[in-house]
């Protein structure tokens, strides 16, 4: 039987067949460099391509190359959650499959390990070849969730990082489905440290989070580790309430004065469409929460693999199609 691996190196991947070779290739040799056993886990999130092929054709040739195979498209953060869910290594590095976290940097990350740290974040120095847009949204997204949220989530850090086998215990048992990995990470606490890097182009197609899933990371990110949302609304009533009680004596006043002051329909219209539109947003809010605790409520597995190749035993110890 091979031998059990001390890392495991993560990558879930949706629709990349141009990139797997190359990640493999890229990973192999940094990971030959260390000397230890090693593993590379494989994460096929429901691709409509050739990337599960690709994968397969790499565990022909090299048994340490393991592959998980998804029903469907479950979305990244679920891909990683299975990747760690099988992961055997006494570190598990988490890592995406486009190159823009170039695998080269994994050796720090080891080092840091070794030093005894148990969470090594790669922290993003800079980030090459992504768009305004993307990087304006990345900017504002990770100082909005540092502020609002309860747990110290660094700034400018993605998945990439490597965890110690008791972190990764500790986030097998939190199976909540709006999942946000770098919260949970933090959230468990343990020795953390950041290691910085460049983060590269993506090596080839184009990236697999449109703003729709963006945004949903965003508010899964927000709902899971804050409250802050839910607090607004008594603000904003106190506010609107304290505006009333001012306005009730200045409009006697006119009244009282004779003046034919804030007379007309389109005053009131305009603000009972604003007092509405606010209402509306913070059923919206609710909306958001309700949603996520039927989701964990309905306790549904986070993922169903379809099939898992390279472990020997019926697959993870934990979490795997089952609800727990
Ligand atoms: N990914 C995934 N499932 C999805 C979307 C993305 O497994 O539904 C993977 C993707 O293949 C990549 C990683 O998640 O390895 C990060 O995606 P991407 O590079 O497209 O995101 P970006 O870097 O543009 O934020
Ligand atoms: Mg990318």
């Amino acid at each position: 039987m091979a031998e059990k691996p001390k890392y495991s190196v993560v990558v879930p991947a949706y629709n990349e067949e141009q990139i797997v070779d190359e990640l493999y290739r890229r990973v192999r040799a940094v990971m030959d460099g260390l000397g230890e056993p090693w593993e590379l886990v494989l994460v096929n999130d429901g691709s409509s391509d050739g990337t599960l092929d690709r994968m397969l054709a790499l565990r022909e040739k090299d048994g340490r190359v393991k592959v998980i195979n998804f029903a469907r498209n479950f979305g990244h953060q679920i891909a990683v959650t299975a990747g760690m869910d099988y992961a055997l290594g006494d570190a598990v590095i988490i890592m995406d499959a486009d190159l823009q976290d170039p695998p080269e940097v994994i050796p720090k990350l080891i080092e840091k390990w070794k030093e005894g740290y148990q969470v090594v974040y790669a922290v993003r120095a800079k980030r090459l070849g992504e768009s305004w847009f993307k990087l304006i949204t990345a900017r504002l997204f990770y100082r909005l969730i540092y502020r609002i949220t309860d747990v110290d989530i660094p700034l400018d850090t993605g998945d990439f990082r490597l965890m110690d086998r008791r972190v990764v215990d500790a986030l097998k048992t939190m199976r909540e489905h709006g999942r946000f990995i770098r919260g949970m990470t933090s959230w468990v606490g343990f020795r953390q440290t950041g290691v910085e890097y460049v983060r590269q182009e993506r090596f080839a197609g184009k990236t697999k989070y449109p703003l729709r899933k963006m945004l949903r990371l965003a508010m899964d990110a927000i709902t899971g580790f804050s409250f802050f949302p839910l607090q607004i609304a008594i603000y904003a009533s106190l506010i609107l309430a304290g505006v009333a009680v001012l306005a009730i004596p200045v409009v006697v006043a006119l009244r009282l004065s004779g003046q034919e002051a804030l007379e007309g329909q389109a005053t009131t219209l305009i603000v009972l469409l604003l007092l509405n539109s606010f209402q509306l947003m913070f059923f919206f809010i609710l909306g958001q929460y309700v949603a996520r605790i039927y989701d964990d409520v309905r306790g549904r597995p986070l993922y169903i693999v379809a099939e898992a190749y390279g472990f020997d035993d019926s697959g993870p110890d934990e979490g795997d199609t089952k609800s727990d």
